[in-house]
């Protein structure tokens, strides 16, 4: 199955990854499992060192995991950059995909270009990302 974005959702993305390096940036990803439809910017509030660490801000995603139960759009996922770094989850990274099916969208700044890949959290194996195609956007 591939992932397929909102227009404009990439373009997005890749703009706070370029405005926060070279720190982490990252957002919530709401909508459907094979369509992200909207992103929640969220302030990076790790307490490591937010060049190689993020962290979205718990207030936030309480209100998200609130309004998604009040017939608001679905969490399906989260975004991050990788300052200076590869379009690939961590070991970190891994480590915390506990989420069932979530959608990790990861996109990797390098000298001022970005390059996004998606990852799709395994139904039954935490810490299990395997690739996954973005559909409908054209490879700049
Ligand atoms: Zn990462």
């Amino acid at each position: 199955m591939s992932v397929k974005l909102a227009p404009g959702l990439l373009e997005a993305l890749e703009t706070l990854a370029l405005q926060a390096a070279p720190h982490e940036a990252c957002a919530m990803l709401m909508g459907a499992p094979d369509h992200v439809v909207g992103h929640v910017p969220s302030p990076n509030v790790t307490e490591g060192d937010p060049a190689r660490h993020f962290e979205i801000d718990p207030a936030l995603l309480l209100r998200l995991h609130r309004e998604a139960r009040e017939g608001g759009p679905a969490i399906v996922g989260v975004w991050h950059s990788h300052p200076g770094g590869r379009p690939e989850p961590s070991d970190e990274d891994r480590a915390r995909s506990v989420e069932p099916s979530w959608v990790w969208l990861i996109t990797a700044v390098q000298g001022g270009r970005c390059e996004t890949r998606c990852w799709r959290a395994s139904e039954h194996q935490p810490g299990d990302l395997v690739e996954v195609r973005l559909a409908g956007n054209a490879t700049k």
